[in-house]
């Protein structure tokens, strides 16, 4: 009875941890002459107010799909420290040997945590994160440069009387090439103006996790997804992200929206999107297949005069549309704006849809 019983236990264990070993990939399609990363270069472990060890970070990154990542603890702001105190490097170090393993890219990183201005910072691809800790805030970024850092302003809108204003601080970093992203998406929320701003002042577009609790998720989908950042890198290694990172190379998906330059942005639709030519014309309209590849819904509204009105492609699926055309046998261009793709705060991408002409296909 006791020897079943411990059978049944084990088994209980293997599948248990059988299905932690799941992978949940975060599908979208790698774009021409790139590879498609996605990565969350925000987060926090005991080592600051998280609460968690580093190594579940790395794990839970594996299970998430995610690429890359980076671990950000506050450099001024420890509140375990009565009980974990030690160097800046050190979550970095006790991580680094699993992500190895475990296929996950993982920066060097801090998080640079000051009142607001000048707000918090987070420094990526360091070499040394205690050489960070200085009381005088921009000595600190400077630091993080001189160390070939990347650096980006978090959550510009959260906490204090001046949040969301770029004030002569944030000049001081930008005008000395100091400052290379913004966070426009953090968690739950979306910073238009920092999204107007990555446009205006060619930042980088960052969104990130910034999370402190255990990654409990099961699912990893359109409806339920960690804020994350697409990074469009020409090797999955970390010399290719960073490099990827400073070149501006990055879609956020946020919610469900994918934000991000248009050029870009156009290259990913036309990956994820793909229409087969119509498989049935009649005599007024024609019978065709959209297919989405990717992990998120794309909501097309038209703007040209063919094709329905508005058009949801849910995310790696197969979408049969009836298109009405006096000319079956031609070919067809239905012109939409996916609205739900961002090119600059509440404005979509415009694109295009062609579908072939009898015989040609
Ligand atoms: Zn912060
Ligand atoms: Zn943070």
């Amino acid at each position: 009875m006791r020897f079943a019983a411990s059978i049944v236990l084990l088994c209980v264990v293997a599948i248990s941890s059988q299905a932690e070993d799941v992978r949940r990939e975060v599908r979208f399609p790698d774009v021409p002459g790139y590879h498609t990363l996605a990565c969350d270069f925000h987060m926090h472990t005991v080592f600051s107010d998280g609460l968690v060890w580093p190594t579940v970070r790395v794990r839970e990154a594996w299970r998430q799909g995610l690429d890359a990542i980076a671990i950000t603890d506050h450099v001024e702001y420890r509140p375990h420290k009565d009980d974990i105190s030690t160097g800046h490097n050190r979550p970095y170090d006790l991580a680094r040997s699993g992500a190895l393993a475990e296929n996950v890219l993982l920066a060097r990183a801090v998080e640079i945590t000051r009142e607001t201005p000048p707000g918090h910072f987070n420094a990526i691809f360091i070499d040394d994160a205690d050489l960070i800790e200085t009381p005088d805030f921009v000595e600190a970024i400077k630091r993080a440069n001189e160390q070939g850092g990347f650096v980006f302003w978090n959550h510009h809108e959260w906490k204090g009387a001046e949040r969301g204003r770029w004030l002569d601080v944030h000049s001081t970093l930008y005008d000395n090439g100091w400052l290379h992203g913004m966070e426009i998406a953090n968690g739950s929320s979306y910073y238009p103006t920092a999204h107007a701003w990555c446009l205006e002042k060619n930042l980088t577009m960052i969104g990130s996790s910034d999370i402190h609790a255990p990654d409990l998720r099961r699912e990893n989908t359109a409806a339920e997804h960690r804020t994350l950042t697409l990074v469009f890198a020409k090797e999955r290694t970390l010399d290719a992200l960073q490099q990827a990172l400073r070149k501006g190379r990055t879609v956020v998906w946020f919610d469900d929206q994918l934000i991000g330059r248009a050029s870009l942005l156009t290259s990913l639709f036309h990956c994820c999107v793909q229409v087969s030519a119509p498989h049935f014309r009649a005599k007024n309209y024609v019978m065709a297949e959209i297919h989405n590849l990717c992990a998120a819904d794309i909501h097309l509204q038209r703007r040209g005069d063919v094709g329905p009105s508005q058009l949801t492609l849910p995310a790696l699926s197969t979408s049969l549309v009836r298109i009405s055309t006096d000319r079956p046998d031609e070919a067809l261009q239905l012109d939409y704006e996916a609205t739900n793709l961002l090119v600059r705060p509440a404005s979509g991408l415009p694109v295009t849809l062609e579908f072939a002409a009898a015989g040609a296909e």
